[in-house]
C-alpha cells in the first residue's frame, strides 16, 4: 500500500454559494483541497463529502475593529480567547487595536503579537499600530517600520488625534508610506466625560452627555485634511447622521474616505441606557434613532463600507460598578452576523450578498489587501486559500452570554433571539470551527 499522495479534497455539496466579489449567488458545489479551493476533484485521491444543503458558503468573514487586550490585558481577553471568539463568529481574519499595554507602538509589541497568534493558529490576526508613541497623541512612531513588521493600518483607538498638526503630519507620514490611517473621532473637549449620548434620555437620567459634535467635528477636519494632503483615511465605528452625511460627501468628492459602523449602532438607541445596565455603555455611545437611521441609511447606500465589532471585552467586575463609573465597550465577535443580519437583512434592506459584501470584501479593499497578499483576497475563485465563513441563514437560536467563548460577557444582547448561526469557519481549508449543530455533517468520511 503507498500513502496517498494527495491531500483529501473537500466537497462541499449543494450549500448557496454566495462571492460578492464574482456577483455570484446560487447553489453548487465548492471543493477546496491542501487549503485551496480547486475546480475538479481528483478522480484518484481521497474525497470528503460534506452536505452543505441549507447553508450559506461564503468568503471568509474579517473584522477590521477587535480589541484582543493581549498584551496587558489578559485578565479581560488573551489573542487565544479573542481568536477562538472571532471563529465562532465566523471571521477567518482580525484586525486588533493598538490600545494595549504597552501600546502597540514598536516592531517588538507587533511581533509579540504576531507569535501569540501564531501559537493560536486560530485565524489570522493583523495588528494595527499606534499612529503616536503610547497613543499620546504628540509623537508620530515610525510608520514605515511598523508596516514592515505587518501593521495593516495606523490608529490611536481609544483615543483621537485631536492636535491639528501632529494629525496633518500623521496625514502626510502616511502618504508618503502608503499607510491607512484609523480615527477614533472624538474631540474630548466636546465629549467633555460623557457617559451617554448627550439628549433627553441622559438629562432625563441625571447623567453627562457625549456630544454628537465630538465625532463630527473630528470627522470634519479629518477630510479637510485629507483634501489637502490625499492620504487614505478610515473613520471607526461611526455614530452620527452628521458624521455619515460628511463621509458621504468626502467620497462624492472622490477623496479617499472610508467608515464603519457596529451593529449595536444599527439597532439600539440611547433611550435603552434607561436601565442603567452598563453593558449599554461604549463609545461612541449608543445614539437618537435619527442617528440609527441615517446609520443604516449609510450602510445601505455604501456610504459606510464595513460592519465591524468594537470587541471589548472587559472583566465582569470591571463592568459592574454602575453605569456612569463602568469602562466603555461590549463584546460582539459572536454576535455580529445574526445582529447585522437583524438590521439590514431582515428589513429586506440588504440581499445576504448585499451584507457578506461588507464583511468580507470591503474590509479587505479599505486595508489594501489586494491580490499582492492573495491570502487576504476574499474571493472563491480558483487557488484563492480556502478561507470560509459557512452559516445557516434560517437557524434561530438565543444569544446566551455564559456560552461565549470570549472572556468577556458584556453584552447589551443577552437573550435575545436570533435567527443565523455560524455552522463552520475555514482558514487555508482547515476547520478552525464547527458548531455542534453541523458536526455529524463535517465527521468527515472518506470516501476513497
Ligand atoms: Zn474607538
Amino acid at each position: 500500500m503507498s500513502r496517498p499522495t494527495h491531500h483529501p479534497t473537500v466537497v462541499l455539496l449543494g450549500g448557496r454559494v454566495i462571492d460578492p466579489s464574482a456577483g455570484c449567488d446560487g447553489i453548487a458545489d465548492l471543493a477546496f483541497g491542501d487549503g485551496r479551493i480547486v475546480d475538479t476533484v481528483d478522480a484518484d485521491g481521497p474525497t470528503i463529502k460534506v452536505d452543505a444543503s441549507g447553508w450559506i458558503i461564503c468568503p471568509g468573514m474579517v473584522d477590521m475593529h477587535v480589541h484582543l487586550r493581549e498584551p496587558g490585558g489578559q485578565h479581560k481577553e488573551t489573542i487565544a480567547s479573542g481568536c477562538r471568539a472571532a471563529v465562532a463568529g465566523g471571521f477567518v481574519a482580525v484586525a486588533c487595536m493598538p490600545n494595549t499595554q504597552p501600546a502597540l507602538d514598536s516592531v517588538d509589541t507587533l511581533d509579540q503579537v504576531r507569535h501569540r497568534a501564531e501559537e493560536a493558529g486560530l485565524c489570522r490576526v493583523m495588528p494595527i499600530a499606534t499612529i503616536t508613541r503610547g497613543r499620546a497623541g504628540g509623537t508620530l512612531t515610525d510608520f514605515a517600520a511598523l508596516k514592515k513588521t505587518g501593521a495593516v493600518a495606523l490608529s490611536d483607538d481609544g483615543s483621537g488625534v485631536e492636535d491639528d498638526e501632529v494629525m496633518r503630519a500623521a496625514g502626510r507620514l502616511a502618504l508618503e508610506t502608503d499607510s491607512l490611517l484609523i480615527q477614533h473621532c472624538e474631540f474630548t473637549e466636546l465629549s467633555a466625560g460623557g457617559v451617554m449620548h448627550a439628549g433627553p434620555t441622559a438629562q432625563r437620567l441625571g447623567l453627562p452627555g457625549w456630544d454628537p459634535r465630538a465625532e463630527e467635528a473630528m470627522i470634519e477636519r479629518d477630510i479637510e485634511l485629507v483634501r489637502e494632503i490625499g492620504f487614505r483615511y478610515h473613520a471607526a465605528h461611526i455614530s452620527t447622521a452628521r458624521g455619515v452625511e460628511l463621509v458621504r460627501r468626502a467620497k462624492a468628492a472622490g477623496l479617499p474616505v472610508t467608515t464603519e459602523v457596529c451593529p449595536h449602532h444599527l439597532l439600539l438607541t440611547d433611550e435603552a441606557c434607561s436601565s442603567l445596565d452598563p453593558n449599554f455603555k461604549m463609545n461612541p455611545p449608543l445614539r437618537s434613532e435619527h442617528d440609527v437611521a441615517a446609520c443604516v441609511a449609510g450602510v445601505v447606500d455604501g456610504t459606510i463600507d464595513c460592519i465591524v465589532t468594537d470587541h471589548a471585552p472587559h472583566a465582569e467586575a470591571e463592568k459592574a460598578v454602575g453605569f456612569h463609573d463602568a469602562p466603555f465597550g461590549i463584546v460582539g465577535l459572536e454576535t455580529a452576523l445574526p445582529l447585522a443580519a437583524r438590521a439590514l437583512v431582515e428589513p429586506g434592506l440588504l440581499s445576504w450578498s448585499g451584507l457578506i459584501e461588507r464583511m468580507t470584501v470591503h474590509p479587505r479593499r479599505v486595508l489594501g489587501l489586494t491580490k499582492a497578499s492573495s491570502s487576504n483576497e476574499g474571493s472563491l475563485d480558483i487557488q484563492m486559500p480556502a478561507d470560509l465563513t459557512i452559516f445557516d441563514p434560517e437557524s434561530e437560536w438565543t444569544i446566551d452570554a455564559q456560552r461565549f467563548r470570549t472572556m468577556g460577557r458584556n453584552t447589551p444582547f443577552n437573550d435575545w433571539a436570533v435567527r443565523g448561526q455560524v455552522m463552520a469557519t475555514l482558514v487555508d481549508g482547515r476547520l478552525r470551527f464547527v458548531h455542534s449543530r453541523a458536526a455529524d455533517r463535517f465527521s468527515m468520511k472518506t470516501s476513497a
